[in-house]
């Protein structure tokens, strides 16, 4: 049995409007949301022959934010402007360290959305790799994704390659 590879999936829509208001994570079924990134995951996990020798080196930190204005990115001084295209989902910057998903922009209600997107932009931060990892692959790590299927099997042994890799993990959020 190996180590569990932790995915944290940190909410912070929740800090600026109700859990279960009408544009709330709440109200857009987060349970399910959690079950697909772990569904995606499970398939990258099930491909590690070994344990993982530090779990905490290989966790891996996605912030969910309302939308730009208010990014993580941003508010510890990174640029988010290539989020100025409304069609971009998610944002990582691999100077920060840090990946974040848009959930005002994913398709209201689509729980497919919101973890297709945090499992590519945790892809991001994992390999290290800015847009070129669009290039490399297709599926859920294209540059245009469409997360209404299943990461392809591509995607699961990117990833699975990517998943050891240590990478620091931002504990602090800024005031
Ligand atoms: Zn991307």
């Amino acid at each position: 049995m190996a180590d569990p590879f932790n995915f944290y999936l940190i909410d912070t829509v929740s800090t600026n409007r109700g859990f279960f208001s009408e544009n709330g994570f709440g109200s857009h079924h987060p349970g399910l949301v959690c079950n697909l990134i772990k569904t995606y995951m499970q398939a990258v996990i099930d491909k590690v022959p070994k344990k993982f020798s530090s779990v905490e080196a290989t966790d891996v930190v996605v912030y969910l934010v309302p939308d730009p204005k208010r990014s993580v990115i941003k508010a510890n001084g990174g640029s988010v402007q290539m989020a100025d295209d409304d069609h971009v989902l998610g944002l990582t910057d691999l100077n920060l360290q840090i990946c974040e998903v848009y959930f005002d922009r994913a398709f209201q209600g689509s729980p497919k959305e919101v973890a297709g997107a945090a499992y590519h932009e945790a892809a991001h931060l994992k390999s290290n790799m800015d847009n070129s990892m669009h290039s490399k692959q297709a599926g859920f790590f294209g540059a245009s994704p469409d997360y209404n299927g299943s990461p392809t099997a591509t995607n699961t042994s990117f990833f699975q390659n990517i998943s050891r890799q240590l990478r620091q993990v931002r504990r602090t959020l800024p005031s």
